[in-house]
């Protein structure tokens, strides 16, 4: 009769996303110039797609 184990299996915890360094909401807002022969850097900010996590707003995990 073998012995019987008594380990128990832990349930699979699914790891906790890692926010993204880069942005908080998946986007992240940058400048952008204006004006033809004088550029200027404008006031206004431009919501752009966050590169690092892709919109996800989590750290990409590899
Ligand atoms: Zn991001």
């Amino acid at each position: 009769m073998a012995t019987k184990r008594t380990t128990t299996r832990r349930p699979a915890k699914a790891p906790a996303p890692v926010p993204c360094p880069d942005c908080t909401t998946g986007q992240v807002s940058e400048t952008f110039q204006v004006g033809g022969r004088k550029k200027r850097i404008a006031t206004d900010h431009q919501e752009a797609l966050c590169l690092t996590c892709f919109g996800t707003g989590h750290a990409p995990t590899s």
